[in-house]
């Protein structure tokens, strides 16, 4: 099956998160008529990790995820491009990471795994139990897949969800003063956010603030007891000074209910890349014992999540390329050529 073939025949399945179960079953059979140790790493009932290698304990791991964003769009495609949900994110990037594989291990290179997520555009639920896996251990360097338009991300930004809530007192609403609006109160406090200036950094660049959704009251004549507003921060320093300064905003007026946080990432600088720092969020912080992390995959992170999602062909052809060429560089040196970026102080 040509790299082609491979996207639209995973494409073909849909695999929303937390309904991944048929494509990793595919994915394993798949692999194993190619001739590949498959291991399924439950997540959930009906939600598998799929990881597969050729050698017990490769020293290189290229992975992404399999779930999609909603809506399923079946593929489409014209000389050009694939289209349609997870071309570029992240089916596209599968199917050119088994073709790398593929290739390498024709040349007879087999120090190399396979790891494909469940749940990475939720919660990271997948990434989190792989983790744990004790085939982890023996990993030194971990190349993820997402769309970079292949490039090589050196940092990703982190995200920082949490909810904003209010409350109040119910009164009715022709006698205000008996009451307290709790949905007033969180207006003022959205207010102050949106002209909070929250550190930046001069790596990762600026940190952006989403008022994602918003809700409160009961009725139009009741004075609001209750608001609450959720809101994602693309982090580019570390949480603590964010989140002070996000207490220092809302004060007593409110309570902020944190519901998860991933700090930035700053990845491995390889010669001969083009090289970027990403505003999104990947599995890579919650890979921590997989090794040195990198990010590279074909398509434009702009289309993602569309529905006009779509992919180059000649950027997976490309990001086969490039795929094979790290995983050579990394197990032909002895970490000579590869600098790692220091933390900065
Ligand atoms: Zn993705």
């Amino acid at each position: 099956m040509n790299l082609f073939e491979l996207t639209k025949a995973l494409m073909n399945i849909p695999s929303v998160s937390g309904e991944e179960e048929a494509v990793g079953f595919w994915l394993r059979d798949h692999l194993e008529s190619l001739g590949w140790t498959v291991k399924l790493q439950a997540v959930s009932k009906n939600q598998n990790n799929v990881i597969t290698y050729l050698n017990d304990t490769p020293r290189v791991w290229l992975s992404t995820h399999m779930d999609t964003v909603p809506p399923f769009i079946p593929p489409n495609e014209d000389d050009e491009k694939i289209y349609g949900r997870g071309s570029c994110d992240a089916k596209g990037i599968i199917a050119a990471q088994i073709t790398a594989a593929e290739q390498l291990r024709k040349e007879g290179i087999e120090d190399i795994g396979l790891l494909y997520t469940v749940e990475e555009e939720r919660a990271s639920t997948g990434a989190k139990v792989a983790n744990n896996h004790p085939i982890a251990a023996k990993c030194e360097y971990l190349i993820n897949g997402e769309p970079t338009d292949n490039d090589l991300a050196i940092g990703s930004k982190g995200t920082f969800r949490l909810n904003i809530k209010t409350s109040g007192k119910a009164a009715h609403s022709a006698y205000p003063e008996q009451g307290d609006s709790a949905i007033e109160k969180l207006l003022d406090i959205l207010e102050d956010v949106r002209h909070t200036k929250f550190p930046d950094d001069d790596f990762f660049g600026e940190t952006t603030v989403n008022i994602g959704t918003i809700g409160g009251g009961t009725a139009l004549n009741v004075i609001p007891p209750q608001a609450g507003a959720g809101i994602a921060i693309r982090l580019t320093t570390k949480r603590q000074p964010i989140e002070d300064a996000l207490r220092s905003v809302v004060r007593d007026r409110g309570e902020i209910e944190v519901l998860s946080c991933s700090e930035p990432v700053r990845m491995l600088e390889v010669d001969g890349f083009k090289q970027k720092v990403v505003r999104f969020t990947t599995d890579i912080p919650y890979l921590t014992n997989w090794g040195q992390p990198l990010l590279l995959g074909p398509g434009s992170i702009l289309v993602a999540h569309t529905k006009d999602e779509f992919v180059l062909k000649r950027d997976l052809e490309k990001a086969v390329g490039l795929y094979v060429n790290l995983i050579k560089k990394f197990l032909a040196t002895e970490n000579t050529e590869i600098t790692e970026i220091t933390e900065k102080t």
